[in-house]
């Protein structure tokens, strides 16, 4: 027999090992393919196709692998799919709530005292706990719709982090999160005046303050490293407001990760022009926003997260002033606070009154729930809308909300990438 050389013989040990591991990829293929390759389909009286604002009637959508194969009127069932049948109902893309903070919750009573809320929920409550506040929130969430959020800080050191990471290993229901770790901010974060090493210790469980170009830098790099999907920064807070340099840093460093910026910006117009400038892709609030800074926003491409309450005409003019000027609006709750009556999901949900209020008509507050945010959290193609590729996210109303809008506060089956989540025990539901 012929003796092989050392490098001949480690060339066949390759070769063995590869034939090993292609083998063993081929049955596991082969044992997975009968689950994986499983059609599950939903036929509905209609879906609401939220790009174009019309209804599909006689709505079937197939799925596979927890996406959407195909969406459209009347469409065969493959053989062998799962079938679920809403028949009497109306489908939506799954709600999205680019603002929110489901690790974060504050008491009215505290109010009486300026700025105590946030004191006794920094220095009184513990991460753990926040973490566990959020799963309350996030189960309630998913239950009202919400199949993915953006979660923008005020959750302590990272619970907001803890909470994406649970949800994705499948531990507990809840929106697909993307969350932004501690937001970045001018020295004192969102606090009140406080004493020197009070405010040293406290700001720093949640906000990462920084004065400096390389400060904040290293405040992005730091949420990377903890985490972060994307990047939120306060840009004024009371007289304290991030300068530019700051701003371009920030947004620099979190673009080439692929991050995007969420900006806190109130007071006028000028925090939101300098985070414009810098290349921010929204504008959180932006309550008072002249009709030539929206103009800018919609010229660049930046979104408008208004955050609104009902019964505030500034808020409501300048909604009508950001229509007028084509921004793109993504809905955002800003959610925060305990409710006696409500939970975090029916809350969250009774904000699009504020839009009803200002004017807005049903295809656009559905694409401001909808598509508009999915776009800005996760770019094209993934959320937001019912179109082949897209995530299986998949909600369930009783009446069309392209002539009812308020259908949208009763939502009566939740799917997430192609798990059902929720069924409300009125619906006439069959598989
Ligand atoms: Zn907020």
């Amino acid at each position: 027999m012929k003796r092989s050389t050392p490098s001949a013989q480690i060339v066949c040990i390759f070769f063995n090992l590869f034939v090993c591991i292609i083998a063993s990829h081929v049955s596991n293929a082969q044992d997975l393919a009968p689950e994986q390759n499983k059609f599950t389909v939903i036929k509905a009286k209609g879906l609401i196709d939220v790009r174009n604002g019309r209804l599909i009637e006689q709505a079937v959508i197939h799925i596979l692998n927890g996406k959407i194969e195909r969406a459209g009127s009347n469409l065969e069932i493959p053989v062998g799919a799962t079938v679920i049948n809403l028949s009497d109902k109306y489908l939506l893309p799954g709600l999205i709530d680019a603002h929110t903070h489901l690790c974060h919750e504050y008491q009215y009573e505290l109010e009486k005292v300026p700025g105590a809320n946030i004191v006794v929920e920094t220095a009184v409550i513990d991460n753990a706990t926040r973490a566990l506040i959020g799963v309350r929130n996030a189960r309630d969430m998913i239950n009202s719709g919400y199949t993915t959020v953006r979660d923008l800080g005020n959750s302590g050191v990272n619970a907001d982090i803890a909470l994406r990471d649970a949800i994705n290993k499948n531990w507990i229901p809840g929106p697909r999160v993307f969350a932004s770790t501690r937001a970045i901010s001018p020295i004192g974060g969102q606090f009140t005046r406080m004493p020197d090493d009070v405010r040293r210790e406290l700001v720093q469980r949640e906000y990462v303050e920084i004065s400096g170009v390389e400060e904040a830098r290293r405040a992005v790099k730091e949420a990377i490293y903890d985490g972060a999907d994307c990047i939120k920064i306060i840009v004024n807070n009371d007289r304290m407001c991030l300068n530019q340099e700051e701003l371009n840093a920030i947004v620099e460093e979190a673009h080439k990760a692929n991050l995007k910026v969420a900006a806190h910006a109130t007071n006028g117009d000028g925090p939101s022009l300098m985070a414009i400038k810098a290349g921010v892709n929204s504008i959180e609030h932006g309550y008072t926003l002249s009709s030539d800074v929206l103009k800018l926003m919609a010229a660049q491409g930046v979104y408008l997260v208004p955050t609104d309450r009902t019964g505030v005409e500034r808020y409501q003019q300048r909604i009508k002033r950001a229509l007028a000027a084509n921004v793109k609006i993504a809905f955002g709750s800003d959610m925060y606070f305990l409710d006696a009556q409500r939970n975090r999901g029916q809350v969250t949900v009774s904000t699009y009154r504020s839009y009803i209020e200002a004017g807005m008509n049903n295809i656009q507050i559905l694409q401001s729930a909808t598509m508009n945010p999915g776009i800005l959290i996760a770019g094209e193609g993934k959320v937001g809308l019912l179109e082949k590729g897209y995530f299986a996210d998949i909600i369930a109303l009783d009446k069309n909300p392209l002539t009812n809008i308020e259908a949208i506060e009763n939502v009566v089956f939740v799917m997430k990438e192609g798990k059902v989540i929720f069924v409300d025990r009125s619906t006439n539901y069959s598989k």
